[in-house]
């Protein structure tokens, strides 16, 4: 399973609930996730299958999975680091996710869904401590500073001013004016704040 390309809408309606990856769209009355929606491929008369516990941690996983935009065998790479880090092993794992550098790029405002951000990340746009980065899956430290190129704020201006009202969580330090943004701290799990049931996922890989 690589990472989801196909429709973003699809996979909230797969997992019942709205993990906000087309950006503005997910704040706007043209959300798919209207009291009506059903998981794809289900008609009015379709029977949902009975949830087995299997499925209920594998749902889990593909949730966080896709909120992240993560692919399979990089999340179980994640698990895997996971259960080496002292503590529990479901939060260490949302701590990894949180400290990604496309994470980090969106929780601060710099673009409207994950997605945006990795593309930003991928064109060349951002540079971490003064130096240019294009991993997107690079792990960002205490303290790291995100900042986009000189050359290429007014081009992106647009976008970041368009982010403006979003909450930045307060383990960031963001100057908009400046473009750049610092990793203050590593969130605890209750400053991360979505509702992911990190024992299904941990359940899910000790099959
Ligand atoms: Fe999900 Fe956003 Fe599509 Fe709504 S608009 S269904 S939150 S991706």
């Amino acid at each position: 399973m690589g990472r989801d390309t196909g429709g973003k809408c699809k996979q909230c309606r797969r997992e019942g609930e709205k993990l906000f990856l087309k950006g503005d769209r997910c704040y706007s009355r043209s959300c798919a996730m209207g009291s009506r929606a059903k998981p794809p491929g289900e008609g009015p008369k379709k029977r949902r299958p009975r949830r087995s516990q299997y499925l209920l941690h594998l749902r889990e996983k593909q949730k966080a999975r896709r909120i992240y935009g993560v692919r399979e065998k990089q999340f179980r790479n994640y698990m895997i680091e996971a259960k080496r880090r002292k503590g529990i092993t479901g939060v260490a794992l949302l701590v990894l996710l949180e400290r990604r550098f496309d994470n980090l790029v969106y929780r601060a405002g710099f673009a409207s869904s994950r997605q945006q951000a990795r593309q930003m990340i991928v064109h060349g746009h951002l540079e971490v401590n003064g130096r240019a980065s294009n991993v997107p899956s690079m792990l960002l430290k205490d303290g790291d500073f995100v900042s986009i190129k000189e050359g290429r704020r007014s081009r992106l201006k647009a976008i970041v001013e368009s982010n403006q009202g979003r909450e930045v969580p307060n383990w960031l330090d963001k100057n908009a004016d400046a473009m750049k943004f610092q990793l203050v701290t590593t969130p605890n799990v209750d400053q991360i704040g979505l509702t992911i049931a990190t024992n299904l996922i941990v359940e899910f890989y000790s099959r």
